[in-house]
């Protein structure tokens, strides 16, 4: 099964998402009678504003509600904060963990991300630990580096920092280079549990577009795509996720 995670950054009001929600429902009606086939796991990452109208047609289209962001911790004071607790409350599945620009904009560690990663699957959701290289650094060093906050039960993303939002898409060529390694280095961990051995989901993120999307889902060892840009535009979404 194929997984299409959107992530809307700091994007769209909730007359906005309203909106878009209902654009891509009036095109699912016309083109798929109204469902997202359930041959493909979509997860759309809203702000948390938008999560109660993502929740509202979620079930109709068949999606998943991810958010973009929470903290570790249970409750307590660290004003401003959301827990996982209060995500799931709200309907919320999935979550993003160890986006670039958390690390680079936000100074969040590896020691940070990996307390991320087993705060959202105690609390039944399920991260997406995004990982991957800046411009010239050496891809095997930074994968093993951030593979460490990795645990049974979350979806990879790995996303070059120099493809995200800036229109240069990896090569097919490099994209299977790095899944290919993503799972070794998993494997080789034993960090997908010995018995059975269960490889992790690997999405690429990184300017993945309409016209660019079923060529990259179409490469060995691409389990999906993760789409910032992109997925805002309803016509550019339904295009990307019915290219499977
Ligand atoms: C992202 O935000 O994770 C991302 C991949 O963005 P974009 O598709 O715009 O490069």
């Amino acid at each position: 099964m194929k997984i299409i995670a959107a992530n809307w950054k700091m994007n769209k009001t909730r007359e906005d998402a309203h909106r878009f929600f209902g654009e891509l429902a009036e095109k699912m009606k016309l083109q798929h009678r109204g469902q997202i086939s359930n041959d493909k796991n979509v997860i759309i990452c809203v702000p948390f504003t938008a999560i109660g109208i993502a929740r509202e047609y979620a079930d109709e289209l068949g999606f998943t509600v991810g958010a973009q962001n929470f903290h570790p911790a249970k409750n307590g004071a660290y004003t401003g904060e959301i827990s996982a607790e209060m995500l799931c409350e709200i309907g919320t599945r999935a979550v993003l963990v160890g986006h670039s620009e958390r690390r680079t904009l936000f100074g969040e560690t590896d020691d940070f991300v990996a307390q991320k990663v087993t705060g959202a699957l105690t609390n039944g959701l399920t991260p997406i630990l995004c990982v991957g290289e800046k411009d010239g650094e050496k891809l095997e060093a930074v994968l093993s580096k951030q593979l460490k906050s990795y645990q049974k039960g979350a979806i990879i993303a790995y996303e070059p920092v120099w493809a995200i939002g800036t229109g240069k898409v990896a090569t097919i060529a490099q994209i299977e280079q790095a899944h290919a390694l993503i799972k070794k280095l998993v494997a080789e961990s034993n960090a997908g549990g010995l018995n059975p051995p269960e490889p992790p989901a690997v999405l690429y993120g990184g300017s993945v577009n309409e016209k660019n999307a079923a060529e990259i889902l179409a490469a060995k060892n691409v389990d999906g795509v993760l789409v910032g840009g992109a997925s805002l535009d309803a016509d550019k979404f339904m295009t990307i996720i019915t290219c499977v």
